[in-house]
């Protein structure tokens, strides 16, 4: 069967190269090259953009990627059996695929990119919240990257675009909404996948903001955040009494009610928080 670009079909890709799912990688392939251009349209424009793909495994996203026009795509892949199909992709494109055969976790992207630069991934779920944390926490804001396209399990995304008062939001949310725009734009049935994952998934899209939505100092924000969910069903004078000793009275300045619960207050409540608590 003819595709897009003209290399083989990913099937015949996969048998070329043994690349047999291996679930210690968390490999659940894309294999229907219409899917991969969709997720890849849903970045955006990609033309004047680097891309940075964790994950590219045998590249139906890469291939979506470079078919949607990305100025250059940068795939880190652990997987070393995936070298050779993806070194058939850089033939096909030439000098707009860049592939590192490493551990994403242990790389610095911005050493082979240029900015603009989106993130666009089918993650694998084993990784895929611990590198949304760091991208969601660089050292700076704005951040490298203007916008991440990222597949996870539809749990984890409905935990990032949550609203307060929904058992789901907590740290992921506020980290995902202070100082970004964040929306399921997809949404994929187990057999959209190869193998088959036990749950669904969604796509989610994640717009990063020039500046935070509301003050306040990232690191007592983050610390805050962490002890009023880690016991979520506590009342935050309770939850947050190792943060200071006047905990009651800082949460009243704040205009938050010393028997609320994490859950129940807004991004903007946090960072009044932060600002009360940062005071010293
Ligand atoms: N992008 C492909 C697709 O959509 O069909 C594959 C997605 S699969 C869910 C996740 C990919 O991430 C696999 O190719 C796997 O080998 C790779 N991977 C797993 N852990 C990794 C890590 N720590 N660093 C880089 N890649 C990793």
């Amino acid at each position: 069967m003819a595709t897009f670009d003209g290399l083989p079909p990913l099937r015949e890709v996969i048998d070329a190269h043994g690349l047999v799912a291996k679930k210690s990688m968390g490999q659940n392939f894309l294999l229907d090259l219409n899917l991969t251009s969709k997720i890849a349209r849903m970045a955006g424009d990609l033309t004047a953009c680097d891309v940075l793909e964790v994950g590219p495994g045998p590249g139906g996203l890469t291939r979506g990627l470079l078919g949607e026009g990305a100025r250059k795509v940068l795939a880190v892949e652990k997987d070393l059996r995936a070298m050779g199909a993806l070194a058939d992709i850089a033939a096909r494109y030439p000098g707009r695929l860049d592939v590192l055969n490493a551990d994403a976790l242990d790389i610095d992207p911005l050493e082979r990119l240029e900015k603009p630069v989106r993130v666009v991934s089918n993650l694998p779920y084993n990784i895929g919240t611990e590198l949304l944390v760091r991208w969601l926490t660089p050292p700076e804001w704005p951040p490298y990257w203007s916008s991440l396209t990222l597949m996870f399990q539809r749990e984890v995304a409905e935990r990032i675009v949550a609203q307060p008062g929904s058992k789901k939001f907590g740290r992921l949310a506020i980290l995902s909404q202070w100082r970004s725009t964040a929306r399921i734009v997809m949404e994929l049935p187990p057999e959209a996948f190869t193998p088959p994952p036990k749950v669904h998934s969604s796509v989610v899209h994640i717009e990063a903001l020039p500046a935070p939505r509301f003050e306040a100092d990232p690191k007592v924000l983050e610390r805050i955040v962490a002890a009023g969910f880690n016991q979520r069903r506590k009342m935050l004078r309770a939850s947050l009494k190792g943060i200071s000793a006047d905990i009651e009275d800082r949460l009243t300045a704040a205009g938050i009610k010393p028997t609320d619960r994490a859950e129940q207050i807004s991004i903007e409540a946090w960072c009044a928080l932060a600002r009360e608590v940062a005071r010293g």
